[in-house]
């Protein structure tokens, strides 16, 4: 008789999840999977794959616009929220589905509740108040929106969790938070026709990206109407006949009919009885790992947004295939978190690879910086006033590409081809020497000759 339930209980069916217990699976491994809301996670159910659908829905506003340049005219245009809900919803079922009949191909049980743990082999089924065992034990719970508890009238507010299943649309809205989901969903807001205004703490936007690109997306945001006030959170939140009223540190107050926190999130761990299994926590409720994933307990492992690494749907999927293979399949694997592209749906888009030029010129090598901002051939004739911005960020000494920093249509799509070149350790020769694809915006990136130098330099010379 085995001595556990289960070789391997994963406690999550989001993306880090689902890879581990399918590989685990595929080396012969007797895996079950509990999931307490949807199996897919937070990226296919309630992130990454419904938001870029409502960022193709927002951006057709600009797209009818720019069809007059063309010699198209358009005729009256309108825009269906249910429908677009409802489309959204469909296409994540069809996701759910297939990520249920993944599971059960590879022969892992899915077992649809809560799961606590009870010591380091013991887990408990809420939904079935029943406890099984297992012998290593995978944490893959993610992490939860956050909002400011302690906010007056924070009742009223909604996260991104809301904004996927919105009623009606809102005539107006205000976003508190200057990361990735804030300014996504505020160029999703404003595409669609809402008063979109963003509320951010700080002085710059998208903390943590090249310099650059927070000032120039800055700029195409506010060209495009979404208001952004910075260095400023709520104070109060009011419910009015007409709304929301909110009050900001600075005593203004903005009348609105929505408002929505996106804040960050913060790991998933509260009331998962990580405690009595002895499992380390850090400061966030992060569960600490290892390179290989494990925690200070032998058997309990756990990868993606809980143990608050590379917050990233790829990288989670990475880190569960490295554990099933470490720990199933006998290949110990790392994974390296040192290089990760990366994308932002903001409108105009971006995409960031490597190091961004603070931080390169922090670590101390001498850098050399290539850019250029344009208007795309596009533009020409649609009108669009959108800037593109693409730069590299080299050190001057090996030549080698540190960090490559795109704005500007399918720089989303680019940054993962570019990010191969980066991972491979290109030189800046290696950029010049490939053959332009030419007439494309990507040409920039192996025709950029000219170093950027400081105004003040510029000026001496
Ligand atoms: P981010 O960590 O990207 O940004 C959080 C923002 O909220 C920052 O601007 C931060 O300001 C601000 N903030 C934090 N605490 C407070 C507070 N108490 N009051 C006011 N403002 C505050 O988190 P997001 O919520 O935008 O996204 C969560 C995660 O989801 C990200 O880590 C990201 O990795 C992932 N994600 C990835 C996407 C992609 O790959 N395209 C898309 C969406 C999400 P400050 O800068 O001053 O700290």
């Amino acid at each position: 008789m085995p001595k556990y339930d289960y070789d391997l209980f994963v406690i999550g069916a989001g993306s880090g999840g689902v890879r581990a217990a399918r590989i685990a699976a595929s080396y012969g491994a007797k895996v079950a999977v509990a999931e307490e809301y949807r199996v897919g996670g937070t990226c296919v159910i309630r992130g990454c794959v419904p938001k870029k659908l409502f960022v193709y829905a927002s951006h057709f506003s600009e797209d009818f616009e720019e069809a007059a340049g063309f010699g198209w005219t358009v005729g009256e245009t309108s825009f269906d929220w249910k429908t677009l809900v409802a489309n959204k919803d469909k296409e994540i079922d069809r996701l759910n589905g297939i990520y249920i009949r993944n599971l059960n191909n590879a022969g892992v049980e899915i077992i649809q509740s809560r799961a606590v743990l009870k010591d380091a082999h013991t887990v408990h089924l809420v939904a079935e108040d029943r406890d099984v065992t297992a012998g290593k034990i995978l944490i893959a719970v993610g992490a939860k929106a956050n909002v400011d508890e302690k906010l007056e009238g924070v009742e009223h507010t909604i996260t991104s969790n809301e904004a996927f299943h919105l009623e009606e649309l809102p005539r107006s809205i205000v976003i508190a938070g200057g990361g990735y989901i804030a300014v996504e969903f505020a160029g999703i807001f404003n595409g669609l026709g809402v008063e979109t205004t963003l509320l951010y703490r700080g002085e710059q936007i998208l903390r943590g990206f090249d310099e650059d690109l927070r000032s120039l997306l800055h700029e195409e945001m506010d060209k495009k109407g979404i208001r952004i006030i910075t260095g400023q959170v709520f104070t109060k939140i009011e419910k009015t006949s007409s709304g929301l009223k909110t009050t900001l540190t600075s005593g203004d107050t903005l009348e609105t009919d929505a408002v929505m926190f996106a804040i960050g999130r913060d790991p998933n761990t509260e009331g998962l009885g990580l405690e009595a299994a002895g499992v380390k926590l850090g400061k966030k409720g992060e569960v600490i790992v290892d390179e290989y994933s494990r925690t200070n307990i032998e058997n309990i492992y756990a990868v993606g947004d809980v143990t608050d690494r590379a917050n990233l749907t790829p990288v989670a999927i990475r880190e569960g295939h490295a554990f099933a293979d470490t720990v199933f399949g006998d290949k110990p694997t790392k994974v390296d978190h040192s290089i990760i592209p990366t994308a932002v749906f903001s409108q105009p888009e971006m995409g960031t690879v490597g190091l961004t030029e603070a931080d390169a010129r922090a670590r101390g090598p001498e850098i050399d910086i290539y850019k250029t901002a344009f208007r795309a051939m596009k533009s020409t004739l649609s009108g669009s006033q959108e800037r593109s911005f693409m730069k590299l960020v080299v050190d001057a000494k090996t030549d080698k590409v540190l960090g490559v920093h795109l704005m500007g249509p399918a720089s989303g799509e680019l940054i993962q081809a570019i990010g191969i070149a980066v991972t491979m350790g290109a030189t800046k020769a290696q950029f010049d020497a490939t053959i332009a694809v030419h007439p494309t915006a990507a040409e920039e990136l192996v025709t950029l000759r000219d170093k950027w130098q400081p105004p003040a330099q510029q000026a001496a010379d």
